[in-house]
């Protein structure tokens, strides 16, 4: 663990970790990517009574939380959030769209169920500021305590967009709105959930925005043919060189589907047939 500022800490892994200690409580901002990561947070943290913040219900920021829950830890989440760490099997459900195939119910897509609750402005400290930064995840929440904002995955550092080719999201709209909220919050340091702390995240938001923009240009050329949404993905992962595999398909048919119904609400693209789309202007 490390101190970023006054009883602000970060433990850092594949999914970085918040810990804030104040004299009663220890709240811990999303629980890790590993169980293994969790026993490790748990025993440098000590004996304090603690509290779950997760900023959303992705698998790998709550696997840690059952045994959190275990050890008498109260979580909270976003109410968009908390179906989906009480029942995680509904991530595979929404990704595919009905029961899922059984590459979706892996522990990177599937974490064990914990019993999350709506955030509670009594049951938090007031040091806890609740900033909703939905658009990756419906109910995506960043953590702003002591001028110290843990921002999940709100925005993606420049190395994390080459290693992962595209920054996953649901609602380009909200995502990109969320990306004016965080560079207009008056605080000390930015901590993304995959990356490193940093005092100015200007350049890895702008980063973030140029993908995201990348990516609903590249869908808008790619669809001057009509095409059937997963012969696009097809295209468009050829030609942004993206290598899928059996599970990660889904998450990319996910984020390309985001970028259709965006584009479609700006009126650029039209659904001519039940599931083909095509430019609105040719
Ligand atoms: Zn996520």
């Amino acid at each position: 663990m490390e101190l970023l500022k006054d009883n602000v800490w970060i433990k850092r892994g594949n999914t970085n970790v918040g810990i804030f200690k104040t004299n009663k409580v220890t709240y811990v901002i999303d629980t890790g990517s590993s169980v293994k990561f969790a026993k490790e947070l748990l025993s440098e943290i000590g004996d304090k009574q603690k509290v779950v913040l997760n900023t959303h219900s992705h698998a790998d920021h709550i696997q840690g939380n059952v045994l959190f829950e275990k050890n008498g830890a109260k979580i909270y989440a976003n109410e968009l959030e908390v179906p989906f760490i009480r029942n995680p099997a509904l991530e595979s459900l929404c990704l595919y769209g009905a029961n899922p195939p059984k590459v979706l119910h892996l522990s990177f897509y599937l974490a064990k169920p914990s019993d999350a609750m709506p955030f509670e402005s009594e049951a938090i400290s007031s040091e806890c500021e609740i900033v909703s930064l939905p658009g990756h995840s419906p109910g995506m929440t960043g953590i702003k305590i002591n001028r110290v904002i843990f921002c999940g995955d709100a925005y993606f550092g420049k190395n994390i967009l080459e290693k992962y080719s595209y920054p996953y999201l649901v609602n380009v709209k909200k995502f990109l709105a969320s990306l004016e909220i965080l560079q207009d919050l008056d605080v000390d340091l930015y901590v993304p959930s995959h990356g490193n702390p940093t005092p100015d995240p200007h350049s890895d938001i702008e980063e973030t925005k140029i993908a995201v923009q990348k990516f609903v240009n590249v869908v808008f050329k790619t669809l001057k043919e009509p095409l059937y949404v997963e012969i696009l993905c097809e295209k468009v992962s050829k030609k942004m060189s993206i290598t899928l595999n059996n599970g990660t398909f889904y998450l990319f048919r996910s984020f390309i589907s985001s970028i259709l119904s965006y584009l479609e609400e700006s009126k650029e693209i039209v659904e001519i047939k039940p599931g083909m789309w095509t430019s609105s202007k040719i």
